[in-house]
């Protein structure tokens, strides 16, 4: 290791003197103190008191090949010996960077054969704004620049990635949305289609995004964008009926699809693409985390073949980052998506480890009084804490249960996530069967644990 070895303590109070984390109330943080992680591998977290953690997210839904892989390290020192940095700007490219792009395309949905890069989903989702928006203008519709996201869907921390995405927590900070972006409900059948079948929940929900563009005015409509299950949201999953009638709504009106891929894309569903698990087919979809599995920042947005001739039949497109396919970036994500190809990664998330993960899931969860909406698709999978199952009904202060919930799995050296009451996991897709079983294990306990607080409290 190359850090200085300082004790826990000291970490702490370094980290607390002079880093600022993301989203965190630093106050508090640093009343508590930070978990140090200092390695991993596999599926496996180790802090510095020699805890060993099960990573039930894989990081931020994104080490989707595990941690600790060597061939990616040497991927990263061989390029950095040979051409550490060139940029893509002034009519140059190089080998890591075409290679790269090469193999995308064929990964790609059929119609995908260009793709522009950027260092994150943030960054992935702000180019496609702007390109959304240039698409229109050189169609010589430069009205049409709204953006149509939902609620409580997310899109990034830049300003437009904020707006896009509907975290109303996150509008509150710093007068966003910005001019040009509109917002309709999430598809959430347990909460919204009380009274319908899913099927018909579905195509109720993808109406919604009709009377807006009917609403706005779809002369003014630049493109409707959505994450294929909603990620940071919850892991809401539509019903089956929901995408292929927001498809046919986009094509009546005229309108871009843009699928945001950032956490459905490179296997996390069992297949390569979220849209594939749905069947739909979107003009552009935003890319980062499993492109490089986290090794190194990287993002693509991926423009379908009618957006990128409209867009070379338009001249400069003035947009692009110093780092837009950075050759080291660029070398660790090809080895990354090979061996997530090569190594059947992705084909056995959709043949045997996803399908028994949401098997087990749902045997594990269903049992107890106050989870209930049990569900996932390869290797996505969430359930939400709930007052009173019959009824359906959430508790009072939506997250509080989570936060508590979450807690306790973390006591137990088990990462998964609370957003809001639901409580969601992602781990690597190099998870086995076994250690499946041993998660879900963990995962049961804590629940257990959950339930005797609450009744512990009066809550239930
Ligand atoms: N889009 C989606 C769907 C995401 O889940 C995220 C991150 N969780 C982003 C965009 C933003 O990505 P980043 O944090 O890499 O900027």
């Amino acid at each position: 290791m190359t850090q200085q070895q300082r004790s826990t303590a000291q970490w702490r109070e370094l980290d607390a003197a002079h880093h600022l984390h993301p989203f965190t109330d630093t106050a508090s943080l640093n009343e508590q103190g930070v978990r140090m992680i200092t390695h991993a591998d596999g599926i496996y977290l180790w802090d510095s008191e020699g805890n060993k953690i099960t990573d039930g997210m894989a990081g931020l839904w994104c080490v989707n090949i595990g941690y600790g892989r060597k061939d990616l390290s040497e991927v990263a020192k061989r390029q950095m010996d040979e051409l550490a940095y060139y940029n893509t700007f002034f009519k140059t490219s190089h080998p890591a960077v075409v290679e790269l792009s090469r193999l995308l395309a064929e990964v790609a949905p059929t119609g995908f054969e260009h793709v522009f890069y950027t260092n994150s989903g943030s960054e992935s989702v702000d180019t496609m704004i702007r390109m959304v928006r240039r698409y229109w203008d050189v169609k010589g519709k430069p009205q049409k620049k709204t953006l149509i996201g939902r609620w409580n869907g997310y899109h990034g921390s830049t300003i437009g990635g904020a707006s896009l995405g509907g975290m109303s927590y996150m509008h509150e900070q710093g007068d966003l949305p910005i001019p040009g972006i509109a917002h309709i409900e999430q598809p959430w059948y347990y909460k919204h289609g009380k009274d319908m079948t899913p099927e018909e929940f579905g195509v109720a929900a993808a109406r919604w995004l009709e009377d807006k563009i009917l609403e706005i005015g779809a002369d003014k409509v630049a493109a409707f964008v959505g994450e294929p299950i909603q990620g940071a949201g919850g892991v809401i999953i539509p019903p089956s009926t929901y995408w292929p009638e927001v498809e046919r709504i986009c094509r009546k009106y005229d309108i871009l699809l843009v699928a945001d891929e950032v956490i459905c894309g490179f296997g996390r569903t069992g297949e390569w693409f979220g849209q594939q698990h749905f069947g739909f087919k979107p003009d552009i979809f935003t890319t980062a985390k499993g492109l490089s599995s986290g090794y190194l920042p990287i993002g693509a947005v991926f423009v379908g073949n009618d957006v990128a001739a409209t867009l070379a039949a338009g001249g400069d497109f003035n947009h692009g980052f110093t780092y837009s396919g950075h050759p080291v970036a660029a070398a660790v994500a090809h080895a990354n998506v090979q061996a997530l190809r090569d190594e059947g990664i992705v084909q056995r998330v959709r043949e045997e480890t996803g399908p028994y993960m949401q098997q087990r899931w749902r045997e594990t969860f269903s049992q107890f009084e106050h989870v209930d909406d049990v569900r996932g698709v390869g290797l996505i999978q969430a359930f939400t804490l709930v007052k009173d199952k019959a009824k359906r009904e959430l508790f009072d202060n939506w997250g509080e249960m989570g936060t508590m919930c979450r807690d306790i799995f973390f006591g137990n050296n088990l990462i998964m996530r609370a957003c809001g009451d639901h409580m969601v996991s992602a781990p690597p897709l190099v998870i086995s069967k076994a250690e499946i079983d041993s998660m879900l294990g963990t995962a049961a306990r804590s629940v257990e644990t959950f339930e005797k607080k609450l009744r512990e409290r009066g809550l239930a």
